[in-house]
């Protein structure tokens, strides 16, 4: 199913940096390896007692080392955690250790602050929600916020159609209700999904998500019903015409499509590695879903809210889906999640079919509507697009610059945006050991990054929209230091 060609230098040359041939790379390489690695600035150290004083937070007590121990004792280890430092304090796109170390967060939690941290505005709508309720349970006591975000997201989703929005708190709960809404719709149970996607860790979403390790590992069995075809991935050679095909042949083995509920994917494949649908896919996959009366799901927990510089990733295809699940960014750090849906579909089930205790909490509804608005009024779409065009330009640079041969690919859409690292660009090995060097040298340096990718060997820009050009440049100096740290350290371990 999964044919893997071996890539040509020449092929990728032209996938770096879009109009560079190999041999100009080679004499840029020569023409710049003169000019010294940006000296970027280690973390700036802020006084403990400062630091808290400014958060108005009772002071953390304990080193980075001493709440790492507490942590080993107290949480258990499947909660990982790429960095092995302590928050005590962020602001925007900047964020303070609790040993009084700054970072640029260019991970934003994981794709949850385009709005940045504490975006001004978000704050204040959540405190001002603060001092009237802060729970009623929207099934006990219903409230405005909640219908205000749901009206909101009703406008913002793409189609003609009449909308309507369910709000629960995780993007795991997210795709599973979209799921559950699905197969009440339609009164079918299977499910479709990608390999490399990731849907959630909840068993029903681990069921979807298509990467065994760390996720699926000794968890099993997974809900049935659930079947896999592969994404169309240029890299590992599998062509959306490949992936379509494949498609056909699980309808014909495993997946009668008349008793297909849905079919999910998200618009970038997030966890996967940043690689985009590409429009022809999306175009094939409406036209299936027509043809078989199947539901069309956009996962847009990641790529959502002006991450690719749209409000929804699937609107740079111009297809509409049935079912959106949004989370993450929509609310700017509060934990709040949707599906947006089609009035007729999204109305499948009974009253009390769905929901839960906490779903909409009225604080992070405010806080989603303010962060919604701060897109829209701060022109971050636009910033996205505009940021995108900026690291592509600078990564093919500084991959060409100070690690020649090792940036395979810089790809994504907008500033939803991954390079990917290799051993060489004749074998085009997924290097995860190198790219693992560049985050940890990264993080020495100041800048917190994060890997994605079936293989580990990408690194994923999630940077706030609302980042500075001072603070793009400052990780980009880092970033670009932290890559030469990688290259001098591998040097220095084969010459011992
Ligand atoms: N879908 C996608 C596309 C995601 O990126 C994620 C989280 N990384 C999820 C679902 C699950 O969201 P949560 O972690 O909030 O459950």
């Amino acid at each position: 199913m999964t044919t893997t060609k071996k890539p040509t230098r020449t092929k990728k040359a032209g996938t770096q940096a879009a109009t560079k041939s190999t041999s100009s790379r080679k004499a840029k390489v020569k023409a710049v390896a003169a000019v010294p690695v940006a000296e970027a600035k280690p973390p700036v150290e802020m006084p403990i007692a400062e630091l808290t004083e400014v958060a108005h937070v009772a002071p953390v007590t304990g080193s980075n080392a001493e709440l790492l121990a507490r942590r080993e004792a107290a949480v258990p280890r499947g909660v990982a955690s790429a960095a092995p430092v302590f928050a005590a304090r962020a602001e925007n796109a900047e964020l303070w250790d609790v040993e009084g170390n700054r970072y640029l967060d260019f991970a934003g939690g994981i794709a949850v602050l385009n709005t940045g941290h504490r975006h001004p505005q978000v704050v204040a709508a959540a405190k001002a929600q603060e001092d009237l309720y802060t729970h009623t349970s929207f099934q006990v006591v219903p409230y405005e916020p909640y219908v205000a975000l749901a009206e909101k997201l009703n406008a913002l989703a793409p189609g003609d159609a009449p909308k309507k929005t369910l709000l629960v708190t995780t993007g795991a709960e997210a795709v599973e209700n979209a799921v559950k809404i699905a197969r009440a719709h339609t009164g079918r149970p299977g499910v479709i999904a990608f390999s490399g996607a990731y849907h959630g860790r909840t068993l029903l979403t681990l069921g979807l998500t298509g990467k065994v390790s760390p996720y699926k590992k000794d968890v099993g069995p997974f809900p049935s019903d659930i079947f896999r075809a592969p994404f169309p991935d240029a890299r590992a050679g599998v062509t959306v015409t490949d992936a379509l095909n494949a498609l056909e042949t699980l309808f014909l083995t495993d997946a009668d499509p008349e008793r297909v509920a849905a079919i999910i994917l998200e618009p970038v494949l997030g966890e996967g590695g940043y690689i985009p649908v590409p429009t022809e896919m999306w175009q094939a996959l409406r036209a299936i879903c027509d043809k078989h009366g199947i539901l069309l799901i956009s996962d847009e927990i990641q790529a959502g809210f002006g991450r690719t510089g749209t409000w929804f990733a699937i609107e740079h295809s111009g297809v509409v889906p049935d079912l959106i699940t949004v989370a993450k960014s929509m609310a700017g750090g509060y934990p709040i999640a949707g599906v947006i849906g089609r009035a007729d579909v999204m109305d499948a089930l009974a009253p009390g079919g769905l929901g839960g205790t906490y779903g909409g909490n009225p604080v992070a509804c405010a806080a989603a509507l303010a962060a919604i608005d701060a897109i829209d009024s701060e022109g971050l779409l636009a910033r996205s697009t505009a940021l995108g065009e900026t690291f592509r330009a600078r990564f093919a640079d500084i991959g060409a610059r100070t690690a020649p041969y090792r940036m395979w690919d810089i790809r994504g859409l907008g500033a939803m945006l991954a390079v990917e690292f290799v051993t060489d660009f004749d074998s085009a090995k997924p290097d995860a050991a190198f790219t693992k060097s560049v985050i940890t040298h990264a993080l020495k340096r100041g800048l917190i990054l994060l890997a994605c990718g079936m293989h580990g060997n990408a690194l994923r820009i999630m940077v706030p929209l609302t980042a500075s050009d001072a603070i793009i440049e400052e990780g980009l100096a880092i970033f670009e230091a932290a890559l030469a740290d990688a290259v001098a350290a591998e040097r220095q371990m084969a010459a011992e």
